[in-house]
C-alpha cells in the first residue's frame, strides 16, 4: 500500500530552520522583535501596503480591526454563507449580526447581487473572503459599500499569491487580514496578519493588540484601552520572514499543483475547478473540485473513495448557517448545494507527481462508475 497522502504540508527550508534557531538563541531583550518588524516589513512590501501587523491568528487580526472600526452590537456584517468559522467568529464575539447571503456558483465567494438584497440601515460592513484563494468580485463589491457608506474589509486567509487587477488580495479593503496556520500557502505554524493603508486604523489596531497602551505613551504599564493580546512571538516571526522572502516559489508551486489538477480533470465537462480571474491571478491555496448533479459523485461519495485510496480530501466548507449556532438560510442555494457535491484535493508543496496521479486516477474511478 501506497503512503497516505496529506492534504496540505508546510514547506520548511533550511532558511527557516535558520532565523527560527536564530530567534531562539539570540532573539531576546533589545532583539526580542527583530524578526517580528523585518517579518511586518517585508509582508507590507510584499502586499504592497504601507502597515503590517503581526498577530497570533488571522481570527485575532480580524478581531481587532473589526474592533477598531467600531463594529458592534446592533451592526450587521454580511458574509457568504460558505466560509470557514474564524471569519464570523469576531463578529460574534463583537456582539454584532452576520447576514450569510448566497455564493457566486463559478468563484465560491459573495455573489454581488445577494449582498445588495441583504442591505439594511444597519449593515456596517461587508465581508469578502477570497475563498480557496478564488477571488470576490472587488470592484462590484466597492460600489456597493460605496453606495451605501459601508465598510469592505478583506478575509484574505486563503488568497496569499492571489491577485485582483493589479493589487493584491488583502490590499483593497479597510482592511486585510491573512492566517499564517500550518494548512495555510505560508506558515509560522501559527499566526497572523493585519494589513491596511489606513493610518490612523492602523494605530488604533497598534493601540489595541499592546493591550491598549498607546505607541509613545511615557508611563509605564498604562493602558489607555482594554485591548487585546494577540501577537505573535519572535520565533514565529523568523519562521515568516524566511516564508515571505520564498512567497514567490510557494505561491507558484501551488499554481503549479491547481494547473496540474485542471489539465487532467479538463476532459470531463461535469467537473469545475476554481476559476482563474479573468483580471487576475487565483492563488489556488485549496485546489478544490465541484461535481455537476448529473454525475452523482457526493461529497461523501468522493471523500470514502479518496479515504479506501489512503488519500487525505477534504470536504467543502459546509454552510455556516447550517451549524447549531445560527438560523439556517437554505434559500442560499448555492452555499448549500455546492457543499454537497465538492471536495478539497491535496495540494501541498512537495506533492509528487505520482501522488496526483493517484488523485486523478480517483477522480477518473468516480467519473467511470458515476457517468455511466
Ligand atoms: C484559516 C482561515 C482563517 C483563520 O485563520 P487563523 O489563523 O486560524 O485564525 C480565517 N479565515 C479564513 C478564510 C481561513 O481560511
Amino acid at each position: 500500500m501506497s503512503a497516505r497522502i496529506a492534504y496540505t504540508r508546510p514547506s520548511i527550508t533550511g532558511r527557516e530552520t535558520d532565523y527560527a534557531a536564530d530567534a531562539a538563541r539570540n532573539g531576546w531583550g533589545a532583539q526580542c522583535y527583530d524578526y517580528i518588524i523585518r517579518f511586518e516589513a517585508a509582508f507590507a512590501e510584499h502586499l504592497g501596503v504601507p502597515h503590517a501587523l503581526a498577530t497570533s491568528s488571522c481570527t485575532g487580526a480580524l478581531h481587532m480591526g473589526m474592533a477598531a472600526l467600531g463594529i458592534g452590537p446592533g451592526d450587521e456584517v454580511i458574509l457568504a454563507d460558505t466560509n470557514w468559522i474564524a471569519s464570523v467568529a469576531p463578529v460574534v464575539h463583537l456582539g454584532a449580526t452576520p447576514v450569510f447571503v448566497d455564493i457566486d456558483p463559478v468563484s465560491w465567494c459573495l455573489d454581488p447581487d445577494a449582498v445588495e438584497a441583504a442591505i439594511t440601515p444597519r449593515t456596517k460592513a461587508i465581508l469578502a473572503v477570497h475563498i480557496y484563494g478564488n477571488l470576490c468580485d472587488l470592484d462590484r463589491l466597492h460600489e456597493i459599500a460605496d453606495y451605501h457608506g459601508i465598510l469592505l474589509i478583506e478575509d484574505a486567509a486563503e488568497a496569499i499569491g492571489s491577485v485582483y487587477r493589479g493589487q493584491r488580495a488583502g490590499s483593497m479593503g479597510a482592511f486585510g487580514a491573512f492566517s499564517f496556520h500550518g494548512t495555510k500557502t505560508l506558515t509560522t505554524g501559527e499566526g497572523g496578519m493585519f494589513v491596511t493603508s489606513d493610518s490612523d486604523l492602523y494605530e488604533r489596531v497598534l493601540t489595541l493588540s499592546n493591550h491598549g497602551r498607546a505607541r509613545g505613551e511615557t508611563r509605564q504599564f498604562w493602558a489607555s484601552a482594554v485591548g487585546f493580546k494577540y501577537k505573535m512571538s519572535n520565533i514565529q516571526a523568523a519562521l515568516g520572514f524566511g516564508q515571505i522572502e520564498r512567497v514567490a516559489e510557494l505561491t507558484q508551486r501551488k499554481r503549479e499543483i491547481l494547473n496540474a489538477y485542471r489539465d487532467r480533470f479538463s476532459m470531463y465537462p461535469t467537473i469545475s475547478m476554481n476559476p482563474e480571474p479573468r483580471d487576475g491571478v487565483n492563488g489556488a491555496w485549496m485546489p478544490t473540485v465541484v461535481f455537476a448533479p448529473e454525475t452523482g459523485v457526493t461529497s461523501d461519495i468522493a471523500i470514502q473513495a479518496f479515504a479506501s485510496a489512503g488519500i487525505d480530501a477534504r470536504v467543502f466548507f459546509h454552510p455556516l448557517s447550517s451549524l447549531d449556532m445560527f438560523k439556517a438560510v437554505p434559500s442560499n442555494i448555492n452555499a448549500w448545494d455546492i457543499a454537497s457535491r465538492a471536495v478539497n484535493l491535496p495540494s501541498y508543496h512537495d506533492i509528487t507527481a505520482d501522488e496526483l496521479n493517484r488523485v486523478t486516477d480517483v477522480i477518473a474511478t468516480l467519473m467511470e462508475t458515476r457517468a455511466s
